[in-house]
């Protein structure tokens, strides 16, 4: 006799989803009930989320990487343009210094040109004396040329018509006057040389101008790379938190998968805690068991046990426990009752003819729970007597025999 619902994984998870909610988390119960197919959907969903999630992570540590060695590159070349500076401003301090130098001398020639001119003017005057008095009563016309003379040069230029102006005055004048144009040609020398050093530092002043523009421009850069940055890190923080939640999500579902799913013929071995008693009084025939034809656990999971006008024998607890909530047909089981003994394990007793139990009762090992009978998914009389491991289906063989 066999369960044939059980058989039919839908149902199945249906049924452990049950299992392994509380009595008190009934209003949960609806959406554990929801096909596989959703569930498997969901968690889909959830991997894809988590996969997105993921990809955007990599993009944008990709971006962040890149902006990083842009920064990086951006720094280096400041780092250049402020060395630049700095030598331009070395250069800069080097030629003032020159051009400071220059100018010293400059107004030195100056200074000298001016006590030259001060001597000769000194001479021009005393010249002028003599010559007054020479002429006072003599050409009153070259005299006057003379007078009207507004230098020395103009008067040297005349000094043809002045004859009687002694070779010493001449002589003294004609030095005077080329020490000056030798004063003016060194001065001319070092105005030219300071023209130069003068247009060397508009150079660099030009120079500087530009290398600080170019500062303006790559600090500008660097600030816009930092706010990008410093953008793409809160991004990264974001989808950090997103790829927790994702994370979570995923692993919620598989606890609740695996909590509910429980052993979907994946069994792992249950401690015994020994004591259990035959469910079944006075049945004593094994019409299926935990495992199938190759030995290995089937999709059945549960021992159904049978004999000849069995319908109507008694179904007890094999061990003390709560009777859970059961769940509504159609999940195969027909009439069934369903202990929590508290430790993880659970027992299931199904296609009963009737129970005497109901949620929320305790009952004692022994006590009877109901009578075997061929409601739900059933093709005869007997009791479809299952034990779960924290959700998981083990080899009821393991606990029960007689
Ligand atoms: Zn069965």
């Amino acid at each position: 006799m066999l369960c044939k619902a059980l058989r039919n994984k839908m149902v199945k998870i249906a049924l452990l989803a049950a299992m392994a909610v509380s009595v008190a988390a009934a209003p949960m119960l609806q959406m554990y009930l929801t096909p596989a197919a959703h569930a498997a959907s969901s968690l889909e969903e959830l991997q894809q989320k988590q996969e997105e999630i993921k990809q955007q992570q990599e993009e944008t540590k990709a971006k962040l990487e890149s902006l990083k060695a842009d920064q990086a590159q951006q720094e280096e070349y400041k780092n250049t343009l402020d060395q630049q500076l700095y030598n331009v401003k070395q250069e800069k301090y080097v030629i003032q210094e020159r051009i400071d130098s220059l100018d010293a001398q400059i107004r030195e020639k100056q200074t000298q040109i001016e006590g030259r001119q001060t001597e000769i003017d000194h001479n021009f005057d005393q010249l002028g004396q003599r010559i007054k008095a020479i002429y006072l009563a003599g050409e009153t016309t070259t005299l006057e040329v003379l007078l009207h003379a507004g230098s020395a040069t103009e008067l040297m230029d005349n000094m043809e018509v002045v004859q009687s102006i002694t070779e010493h005055d001449r002589q003294l004048i004609d030095r005077l006057q080329e020490a000056i144009a030798s004063i003016k040609d060194e001065k001319a020398v070092i105005e030219a040389s300071r023209d130069e050093v003068a247009a060397a530092k508009l150079e660099l002043d030009k120079k500087q101008a530009e290398i600080n523009a170019l500062v303006e421009e790559s600090n500008r850069v660097l600030a816009q790379l930092n706010a990008n940055i410093e953008e793409e890190n809160q991004h990264l923080h974001a989808l950090d938190e997103q790829s927790a939640e994702a994370a979570a999500a995923v692993n919620q579902w598989f606890a609740q998968y695996y909590a509910q799913q429980g052993g979907s013929g994946n069994v792992v071995a249950a401690p015994s805690t020994g004591g259990w008693l035959w469910p079944a009084p006075g049945t004593y025939g094994i019409t299926s068991t935990f495992y199938d034809s190759a030995g290995r656990p089937s999709a059945h999971g549960a021992l159904d046990i049978s004999s000849g006008g069995c319908y109507g024998n008694l179904i007890v607890a094999t061990r003390a426990g709560t009777v859970m909530n059961a769940m509504p047909d159609p999940y195969g089981y027909g009439i069934y009752v369903m202990l929590d003994h508290g430790d993880g394990y659970v027992t299931i007793y199904g296609h009963m003819s009737s129970k005497i139990v109901s949620a929320g009762q305790y009952v004692s090992q022994g006590q009877t729970l109901g009578y075997i009978g061929s409601t739900g998914y059933s093709t005869g009389p007997h009791l479809h007597f299952e034990v779960r491991y924290y959700g998981r289906q083990v080899d009821p063989q393991q606990f029960v025999g007689y």
